[in-house]
């Protein structure tokens, strides 16, 4: 790397007493031999073990909407995350640390993440990258959180009741230290993939320096009797960016690695960031990729030596009636559902009038509770009618698919067939 570009690395420096990360651990337990760099490993957390390739489920509010932790656990769940932006304007950390922490507060007694807080407020202040890709460039000026990046921290308006707060590295170490998860990532700017180079440059080096503060900060707290802290790789779609970024992240003491940042506007663009990106993070750490859970990127990630997957996508399409379905239903189904007619997709929308008499469940082999007592037309007519019942058997179904994906492609990794499991859950109309 350039002399000139480690300076502002200096300028901030390493903690004395570099953490160590005495009570978790990452043990790569299997290699692929399929010349891919998948491979199968265990995140070991004072919580429990998390296997991997795995994902994590969006507990936003401390809650993974309209499911209980059992039927969490019940779908085959291990592992949950929290963010700590809306935990931050309510209930407010300090409530959730006197409760005994997230795990006590949420009844999930299993392993945790949050996120530093930075990605909400970053992208309500830029617009998310799913506006973007929208085209909508900017969001309405009421709607805008953000109220100014400086080298200190972030500073945001709350939407809970508008008062303003700062974020700095340091005060979100010190709310995810109180919020108790057992991974906390450092506070970082997510930027947005319509900036100049310039932009994404400056942003990212100032992303490192957080990622130092962050990490001075764990150490001062002494956070590692708990916790472990993640470094994120930035450097949007630039590969020498994410070359540099990747650089820092393997020389700095962090427990973890996270895949960051905007990956670009189309799917295309976002897989090359990925693999170039993952190409060149340590092995001995584990890889994160954060924000992303769609089943043909999660294959895509995992032969690129991804670890853990988390997006809000499966809960969150459950809520609105999409179900989660594997190649299957496009091939031998259609009829009965009326699929045939639709575009193929890696979900179907179960509000559409061909499920309303329906007597199949969504997936007959699927296993889930939703699958072995409710039809679709039961499912159409409760998401049709506004129960809530609908969106909670609707999302179990999902978090059961992703659980089962995970562990279909964790023992595919082991037996050397991970293109033979993919061909199972992806069709080929999507790949066209
Ligand atoms: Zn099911």
């Amino acid at each position: 790397m350039p002399a000139a570009s480690l300076t502002h690395i200096e300028s901030v420096g390493l903690p004395s007493d570099a953490p160590s990360y005495p009570f978790f651990a990452f043990d790569i337990v299997h290699e692929s031999t399929d010349g891919s760099d998948a491979c199968c490993g265990v995140l070991r957390t004072p919580h429990g073990d998390v296997e991997t390739p795995n994902f994590v489920f969006c507990g936003t509010k401390a809650s993974v909407k309209g499911l209980t932790p059992e039927q969490l656990r019940e779908a085959g769940t291990q592992i949950v995350l929290s963010n700590t932006y809306h935990l931050l304007v309510w209930p407010g950390s300090e409530l959730v640390e006197d409760m005994g922490g997230l795990q006590e507060f949420t009844g999930f007694r299993g392993p945790m993440l949050t996120d530093s807080g930075g990605y909400q407020i970053f992208s309500m202040g830029h617009g998310s990258v799913s506006s973007e890709i929208k085209g909508q460039r900017t969001l309405p000026d009421e709607m805008r959180s953000l109220i100014d990046i400086s080298e200190e921290g972030a500073t945001f308006r709350s939407y809970w009741d508008g008062s303003v707060k700062t974020l700095t590295p340091e005060s979100s170490i010190l709310v995810q230290k109180q919020l108790g998860a057992d991974i906390i990532l450092v506070l970082d700017e997510c930027t947005p993939f319509n900036v100049e180079k310039s932009y994404t440059e400056s942003s990212m080096r100032r992303s490192h320096r957080w990622g130092l503060r962050s990490l001075q900060e764990f150490s001062r707290l002494d956070c590692q009797q708990r916790q472990a802290l993640y470094g994120i790789v930035q450097g949007g779609t630039c590969p020498s960016l994410r070359d540099e970024s990747t650089h820092f992240v393997n020389t700095t003491p962090f427990f973890g690695s996270a895949i960051g940042g905007s990956l670009g506007a189309d799917r295309a663009t976002m897989h090359s960031v990925v693999a170039l990106t993952a190409k060149s993070l340590r092995r001995d750490r584990p890889i994160h990729l954060l924000g992303i859970g769609g089943v043909r990127d999660i294959f895509h990630g995992v032969r690129h030596g991804i670890d853990t997957f988390d997006c809000v996508h499966p809960t969150r399409l459950g809520r609105h009636g999409g179900a989660l379905v594997r190649r299957d239903f496009w091939d031998t189904d259609g009829s009965g559902g009326g699929s045939r007619s639709d575009k193929v997709k890696e979900h179907i929308n179960l509000k559409k009038s061909p499920f309303k008499r329906d007597s199949r469940p969504i997936d007959a082999s699927c296993g889930c509770y939703t699958c072995r007592n409710f039809s679709r037309a039961y499912l159409h007519h409760l998401l049709k009618a506004g129960e809530q019942l609908g969106g909670t058997l609707v999302s179990l179904h999902n978090v059961f698919f992703m659980n089962r994906l995970m562990r279909d492609i964790r023992s595919a990794i082991r037996s050397g067939t991970l293109d033979e499991e993919r061909s199972k859950w992806v069709h080929p109309a999507l790949d066209a």
